[in-house]
């Protein structure tokens, strides 16, 4: 809805409030409030002299400490507000052009909505650097405004993750944001984790590999609560304590090239930020679009993000896709000899992997499909007899049928005697896994699925993203507060502290691992992760870590370290699968250095993200130098031509 005011006559000028009253209760009914200012905060804001405005009409900014990181102005000629892009003496934003004359002379442009950050979507990756961008620890929070049309859905994913990368998650954000995760964020903890990978080099079928790794399931409601403002006033103890502002509404602009977007004029960068136009959700009684202004714009809107280009030239295979069929079940346990397992699967167990095949003896055709696209069960026991499992396709390219996990999974549990009586919950698991990182230079940040951070050999994003969160945060938070920090240097510093150069040789040996598993049939995967579990936790913790401040990431965040790994790890596999590690290992260093970059020390690190400065001078300084110090003494020559200009502007 595009809303101007133009004051030409009486008439219009009336007609041109009632438009404007109309336009901010559209606004006011979109943004989720945040709670009141105090009353001595609202009567000291009114001391300093401002006209306080209705409630129905005010824009609900944050209480913030200062400096406050951005001060939109209001036109005299309404008491409602109309933002100009401007900042205030004290705003560290901008700070370089405050009290530009320039700025006072250029007619104001008017937005419905500024911020310091503008975070598009609202999965876990968006709320959590959300959360932790508007958190009034440890310093200046900002005002941070989320974007989603479907802000209100739930999360799909059941989420599960290693108890000690929580609570490393956790103690992070109490530390260092002052933010609680608290223990009702997970809904069930299990002591210790299983794997079968019978079947094969003779490990016998029914053998369980048992790993003293305690697993959670995470309570999706409560963590998306968690990292949520408070719609009550409330706050702490791990619920809804968030600061930042929402907005039900969604971009629809596409990147064509690295900061160039489509349709024409729908989000374009300037030097000092970015606008973007929104749609509003439907139902919200607005048809037009919504002009946001950000300094800078995080895009969490997941894997297949249109705003975040991947580097399709770099030499980063394609994504590869876990698919899994999941239903979260009720189990008939009348007939059952022992209570403390469904089938096989021990009750005080989560287990990982099952990756038997015996279910499909009887029926050749199945076996050999079983065989070459290979699934495993994962099975999250979840209290009397509830259970959620899932017959996962760990990755493929392509993706695996969704029909073909659930055909397996029923098969799987009609063999193991498992009798499903309700299904509660299904679920259809779809991640795209590895793929190219984005290309550098991009204004937009991507964080979360947008910045390829789902690991790529195995699917878990969650902890990474949340581990993520704080190194994104603070980069941001320092280039904001920075005097004259342009966004591109902030976001480049961003994603400076998502993917350091060490960080994708991290990533890049672990996208070797990808690969590696997308090639092998049943009984190879059998044999890898047969090997795998039986080398340190540490070790085997750090490969599926991978993320800088989780747990045993430590064993993996070297050349040496991933090496040792490495050399450690092919030992304990069965000599087939060696053999095929080995020539993959081979035909992958012939093809790129990025696997021999990360486990040698021989072609150094891969290119990092950081901010690189444009040289203030041009060419050859020394050449140009001289010709016009000749020039300058020569009695032919008098003008000294443009080429041998030094500095931009001369
Ligand atoms: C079924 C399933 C099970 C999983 N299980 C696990 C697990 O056990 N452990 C684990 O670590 N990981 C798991 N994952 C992976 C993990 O869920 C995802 O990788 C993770 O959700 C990515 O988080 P994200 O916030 O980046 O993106 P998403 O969660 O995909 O969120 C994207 C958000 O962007 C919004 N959006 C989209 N387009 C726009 C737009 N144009 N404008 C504004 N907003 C927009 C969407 O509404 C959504 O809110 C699972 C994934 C699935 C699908």
């Amino acid at each position: 809805m595009n809303l101007s005011i133009r004051n030409t006559g009486p008439i219009t000028t009336l007609l041109s409030w009632v438009l404007l009253l109309l336009r901010h209760s559209i606004n006011n009914a979109l943004v989720i409030p945040l709670p009141p200012l105090s009353a001595s905060k609202q009567h000291h804001r009114g001391a300093e002299g401002q006209v306080p405005l209705p409630a129905s009409l005010s824009f609900h900014h944050q209480t913030r400490t200062t400096p406050t990181p951005i001060a939109p102005t209001t036109t005299k000629k309404s008491s409602k507000k109309i933002h100009h892009w401007r900042s205030s003496s004290s705003s560290p934003l901008y700070s370089s052009n405050t009290d530009d004359e320039d700025d006072d002379a250029q007619s104001p442009v008017s937005y419905d909505e500024e911020c310091d950050v503008l975070i598009l979507g609202s999965g876990p990756a968006a709320r959590a650097i959300a959360t932790l961008l508007s958190s009034k620890s440890p310093e200046t929070n900002l005002n941070v405004l989320l974007a989603d049309s479907n802000y209100d859905r739930q999360w799909a994913p059941n989420y599960g993750l290693w108890r000690d990368e929580w609570n490393a998650i956790t103690s992070r954000y109490q530390s260092d944001f002052n933010q609680v995760l608290g223990e009702e964020c997970i809904n069930r903890e299990w002591d210790v984790t299983d794997g079968y990978f019978g079947g094969s080099f003779d490990i016998p079928m029914e053998q369980r590999l048992r790993v003293d790794r305690p697993y959670v399931r995470i309570d999706k409601e409560k963590l998306r609560d968690a990292l949520s403002p408070a719609e009550d006033g409330g706050g702490g103890g791990g619920g809804g304590s968030a600061s930042y502002r929402v907005l039900k509404a969604s971009h629809t602009s596409e990147a064509i090239s690295p900061n160039v977007y489509a349709p024409s004029g729908s989000l374009v960068h300037d030097d000092r930020g970015t606008t973007i136009q929104l749609r509003p959700a439907s139902g919200t009684n607005t048809d037009g679009t919504l002009s946001v202004r950000a300094k800078i714009i995080v895009d969490c809107t997941g894997h297949e993000t249109k705003l975040v280009l991947p580097d399709t030239r770099s030499a980063t295979p394609p994504p590869g896709f876990q698919i899994a069929y999941g239903a979260l079940v009720t189990v008939d346990e009348s007939n059952s000899p022992d209570k403390t397992h469904f089938g096989p699967y021990a009750k005080e167990a989560m287990t990982l992997f099952d990756y038997r095949t015996d279910h499909f003896d009887s029926d050749p055709a199945f076996l050999k499909k079983a065989t070459q696209i290979p699934t495993f069960m994962y099975a999250m026991p979840l209290g009397g007899n509830r259970i959620f499992f899932e017959e996962t396709s760990l990755v493929a390219r392509p993706a695996v049928s969704f029909m073909d996990c659930k055909e397996r999974y029923l098969k799987r549990l009609k063999h193991l005697g498992i009798e499903v009586t309700g299904v509660e919950e299904e679920e259809f698991c779809y991640i795209p896994m590895g793929g190219p990182l984005p290309i550098k230079d991009q204004r937009i940040v991507g964080f979360g699925g947008a910045s390829a951070m789902v690991h790529p050999s195995t699917g878990f994003s969650l902890a990474r993203v949340l581990m993520g969160a704080p190194d994104v945060c603070t980069a941001i938070r320092r280039g904001i507060t920075t005097d004259g920090a342009s966004p591109d240097r902030i976001a480049a510093d961003a994603y400076g502290a998502l993917w350091t150069p060490e960080d994708v040789a991290q990533r890049n040996f672990a996208v070797f691992g990808g690969e590696f598993l997308m090639a092998q049939d049943v009984k190879g995967l059998r044999g890898f992760f047969d090997g795998f579990f039986r080398i340190s936790q540490e070790r085997w913790g750090g490969f599926l870590a991978g993320r800088p401040g989780l747990p045993n990431n430590n064993c993996h965040d070297t050349w040496l370290a991933r090496m040792v790994f490495g050399l450690v790890f092919i030992a304990k596999i069965p000599l087939p699968v060696a053999v095929k590690m080995f020539l993959a290992i081979v035909e992958s260093s012939l093809g790129a250095i990025d696997l021999p970059q990360s486990v040698t020390p021989l072609f150094g690190n891969p290119d990092g993200y950081g901010f690189v400065e444009r040289p203030d001078e041009r060419g050859d300084v020394a050449a140009k130098s001289e010709a016009r110090k000749m020039i300058a003494e020569s009695k032919v020559e008098e003008e000294v031509p443009v080429f041998l200009d030094i500095k931009k502007e001369q």
